[in-house]
């Protein structure tokens, strides 16, 4: 099987792309990004091609790729909540634009297409815990900008949901809830508010900067190791008797549930545990902050988001597994050893 992994340099990206390579010889990938930072292991290995390439100008390459593959993975897209209010046109030509472009080369070529839709569709739903087929989309007024990612991606859902009723399009919906692991950001980049809430708060114990517990901390978020994500996209790609055909996925880990102002509280305590940050982890508060501070008026936030994973796992049979301690100690041994 050729496989096309478009923002194959990214989180999601690049560790799919090197679980795919470990564990299934018989499938080659075509990888593309503006960036090779995080693959560089993976340069040069068999059965992975990397183009370096801008799916916002390089139309012709990525027409050509899709030609060339059976199935399309388009993971390039910001999904940073700054960006969502500091620059939401960006997002929206990204995440929108230049991803409505590869589907409907994949519905020309009849390819198959796995898209990230993502959890901020469901917005402020107040379900207890949103299901795939009833849950309601809900989200907030225009001077709200941080909802133009959730908007974009929900109209890309139902761009893909038309396609596949008008053109036979045959795809695959999957909504990460809060996937975490290493390669998630860069926490270098000392920015406030540039990096998701897990790479923030390590990103601020390296750099000796207190913790900011937006609008009280009291949001509550599903956090699901990388290692789950990847083993259901897998299963996904695999789409055993075709299993995974024209269905959307919750693919979260309901069982790792914790509010932003616990998690600040363990991040900082097991911060303790590396010599690296040790003094800084000693050192950092836990303040608090109001979301227009710290990301202008044109934030609004969630306060609890759990998925149901009934479908997946009866669909696909794939069960989260790693649970919230084992994912905070990958993750911070691969930021601070
Ligand atoms: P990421 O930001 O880590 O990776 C995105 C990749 O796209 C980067 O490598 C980037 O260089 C590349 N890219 C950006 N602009 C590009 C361009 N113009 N041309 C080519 N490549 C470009 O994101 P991720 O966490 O890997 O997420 C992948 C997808 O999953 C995104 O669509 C995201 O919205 C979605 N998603 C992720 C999560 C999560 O928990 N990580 C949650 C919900 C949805």
């Amino acid at each position: 099987m050729n496989i096309l992994i478009i923002g194959a340099g990214g989180f999601i990206g690049s560790n799919l792309s090197e679980a795919i390579l470990n564990q299934r010889k018989d499938w080659n990938i075509t990888a593309i990004d503006i960036s090779s930072a995080k693959i560089q292991s993976l340069l040069g290995r068999p059965n992975f091609n990397f183009i370096q390439s801008d799916i916002l100008t390089d139309f012709d390459v990525v027409e050509n790729a899709v030609r060339n593959c059976n199935v399309v993975l388009p993971l390039a897209a910001i999904a940073s909540p700054l960006m969502y209010v500091q620059d939401p046109m960006k997002v929206f030509e990204l995440d929108f634009e230049a991803n409505l472009r590869i589907v409907k080369s994949a519905a020309q070529y009849k390819k198959r297409v796995i898209f990230p839709s993502t959890s901020e569709v469901y917005g402020m739903c107040a379900d207890e815990a949103f299901d795939e087929e009833n849950s309601c989309c809900v989200t907030g007024p225009i001077c709200k900008q941080r909802w133009i990612y959730s908007c974009s991606k929900q109209m890309m859902d139902r761009v893909i949901y038309a396609l596949g009723i008008r053109d036979g399009l045959d795809y695959t919906l999957f909504r990460p809830f809060n996937w975490i692991g290493p390669k998630l950001d860069d926490i270098t980049n000392p920015q406030y508010g540039s990096s998701r809430v897990v790479t923030q708060f390590l990103s601020n114990i390296l750099h000796g900067r207190d913790l900011n517990l937006v609008d009280g901390g009291n949001q509550v978020r599903c956090f699901t190791y990388i290692s789950d994500g990847v083993d259901a996209l897998i299963k996904i790609i695999e789409n055993n008797k075709n299993s995974a055909f024209r269905q959307i996925f919750n693919i979260g880990n309901p069982k790792n549930e914790m509010s932003i102002r616990d998690l600040a509280h363990k991040i900082k305590d097991l911060a303790l545990n590396y010599d690296k940050v040790k003094e800084n982890a000693m050192n950092v508060k836990i303040v608090d902050v109001s979301s227009g501070n710290y990301y202008g008026d044109a934030y609004q936030d969630v306060n609890k988001r759990v998925p149901s994973v009934a479908k997946a796992e009866s669909l696909l049979g794939w069960t989260p597994s790693v649970n919230m301690d084992e994912l905070l100690a990958n993750t911070m041994s691969f930021y601070f050893k």
